[in-house]
């Protein structure tokens, strides 16, 4: 793995103020705690990098650990592909992969002790009881009139939930601490609720689960972790994340929140992430539209450039929008040192050469990487017919349109000069071939006259050109904040329409064909192009565009508005 000197940022001075004080003994061990109900996205990339990024650098430890404490949203397939993702990031986990619903038994004991130290409660008020007495900022809260309950009876009726006496949402276990505390987190938040659910680990053993905030800090600390890094939106959770830890008296980590990564264009929301593979509105997790870390690893992106970016983007403390274009000039100045260039042409075009004999097919030279000069050269063939870009011809120029037009010339690239003579159409007016005739004093594309040629275009031999199908890929929503809708709408309003687009008649250099599932290339002027790990067959690619070889953002989301 490549190594970036990594930027220092107030975590990183919190741990070094600790390794100064030897308040965790000199020790570092951070984690990943997803919870496996979804894939994962570019966000928890951040998350990732973060956290094993600190582990490598202090020396430290980095768990993974999957917070699998809601069985009736979690599955196995999530799991995997969690592990799959974590580690083609390079997270390096060693043996630590965890799993929190393996102290189940510990968070259990661990809430018996604190029902005998008549620090929680069993409270058969219904969620909507809790939430009505729960108060606002403003008020506080009532006490529940469970709350007084004696603490033998709450042993008793703790055990026969645990043993699975009562049904689901019957009752639940609180913790004692305060309802009229200004942090509404911290009114006697639940702990368990009753859940007859099969868990995808523990099968039928528990009807009992813990929430979120019980459970936390209890597998933090029976991990030793000692700097637990959170978003934001915990910040408000640490009263109760430290409360829980000292009720029990057990070895207590520090939790730090950093702001979460939002970007432009795109949801990081697994929720509507779900919503969008549910209702087919993208193919599957795996789309190279979607901004999941699979979806990014099939559109062609490398572990590095998603490392580099998280690098780049830094960690800070207050929440802001990164633009997308942060993300694809990674990839891009990656893929611009290190992929070859190829030819290929997406839309074709045919182009006659009249003076170039009928028979004759020559090689030429060709550079496979301008930035690379050990990457060497490779030989295009070249011959009368000639596929070009569609584009790339104008019976009626534009302004500073350089390429070719009736009447002038251009330079096809490594190949050679050519002058464009006349197009030919079908009845209905459609241009079918473009005719030239060629300098055979030009050939490898230099005028030995010195005259000047404004334009170069790519192309590909008719005759040894090889048809594959392409795939380019647009932002999947058409504004920078998805979620700004109309009334009564939500953010499905924004998607694109048009962010994917199949082209079956793309044709590139022969060489190709050798493309292995996977590799990356640089199609020259066209952008940067990934074999797709599932659809290619030998002797067969299919080719998904990573990113153009420019920003063409500007232009997008002058469309969304
Ligand atoms: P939810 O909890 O609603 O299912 P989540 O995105 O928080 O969604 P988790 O599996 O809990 O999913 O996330 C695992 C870790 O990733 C958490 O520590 C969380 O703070 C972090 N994380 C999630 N989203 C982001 C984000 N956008 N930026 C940075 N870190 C994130
Ligand atoms: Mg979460």
């Amino acid at each position: 793995m490549e190594y970036h000197e990594p930027k220092s940022n107030f975590i990183r001075e919190i741990i070094d103020k600790d390794l100064a004080s030897g308040k965790f003994g000199g020790r570092v061990h951070t984690r990943f705690p997803p919870e496996p109900n979804g894939y994962l996205h570019i966000g928890h990339a951040k998350s990732i990098c973060l956290n094993s990024g600190i582990a490598r650098d202090y020396a430290g430890k980095f768990n993974l650990r999957f917070d699998d404490t809601n069985p009736s949203k979690e599955d196995q397939e999530y799991v995997d592909s969690i592990i799959e993702d974590v580690k083609w990031l390079g997270g390096d986990f060693g043996d630590r992969l965890l799993f929190a619903s393996d102290y189940f038994q510990a968070m259990y004991d661990w809430a018996v002790a604190l029902v005998k130290k008549g620090k929680a409660y069993v409270c058969d008020l219904s969620a909507e009881e809790i939430r009505r007495h729960r108060g606002t900022p403003t008020e506080p809260g009532r006490d529940s009139p469970f709350r007084s309950r004696p603490v033998a009876e709450n042993a008793d009726l703790f055990e026969r939930m645990r043993k699975g006496e009562f049904p689901d949402g019957s009752r639940v276990l609180r913790a004692k601490i305060d309802m009229a505390h200004p942090n509404l987190n911290m009114r006697d938040p639940v702990m368990y609720r009753i859940l007859h659910a099969e868990h995808h680990r523990q099968g039928g053993a528990w009807c009992i689960y813990p929430m979120y905030d019980w459970a936390h800090g209890l597998e933090d600390s029976m991990e030793n972790i000692t700097h637990s890094i959170c978003t934001l939106e915990f910040e408000n959770h640490r009263p109760l994340y430290d409360w829980f830890l000292d009720a029990l008296g057990i070895y207590h980590p520090q939790q730090l929140e950093f702001a979460r990564l939002n970007l432009s264009n795109t949801i990081l929301s697994k929720r509507k992430l779900l919503e969008l593979v549910r209702d087919k509105h993208i193919a599957g997790w795996d789309d190279p539209r979607m901004p999941t870390i699979s979806g990014f690893r099939r559109r062609g992106y490398t572990p590095s450039s998603i490392r580099a970016f998280c690098e780049e983007i830094g960690v800070a403390k207050f929440n802001s929008i990164v633009d997308l274009r942060v993300l694809e000039n990674a990839i891009r100045s990656e893929l611009n040192k290190t992929a070859p260039r190829v030819l290929a042409v997406l839309r074709p075009l045919k182009v006659v050469i009249d003076n170039y004999p009928q028979e004759t097919a020559e090689e030429l030279d060709a550079v496979n990487n301008p930035e690379d000069p050990a990457a060497g050269t490779r030989k295009l063939p070249f011959c009368r017919e000639i596929y070009i870009e569609a584009g790339d011809f104008k019976e009626i120029p534009p302004k500073k349109f350089f390429r070719m037009t009736p009447g002038r010339e251009v330079r096809l690239r490594y190949a050679y000069v050519v002058r464009c003579e006349r197009a030919v159409k079908d009845a209905a007016g459609n241009i079918t071939e473009v005719h030239c005739t060629y300098d055979p004093a030009t050939r490898g594309g230099d005028t030995p006259d010195g005259r000047k040629i404004k334009g170069a275009i790519h192309w590909v031999s008719a005759r040894h050109g090889v048809a594959v199908q392409v795939r380019l890929y647009d932002a999947l929503f058409t504004k920078r904040d998805p979620e700004e809708v109309s009334e009564g709408r939500d953010y499905r309003e924004n998607l694109n329409p048009v962010s994917l687009e199949v082209l079956n008649n793309a044709c590139c250099e022969p060489g190709l064909t050798d493309a292995a599932a996977g590799s990356r290339f640089q199609f020259e002027r066209l952008g940067y192009f990934f074999a797709d790990p599932k659809d290619s067959k030998p002797g067969a690619p299919v080719f998904n565009r990573t990113a153009t070889l420019k920003d063409t953002w500007a232009k997008i989301e002058q469309k969304g508005k």
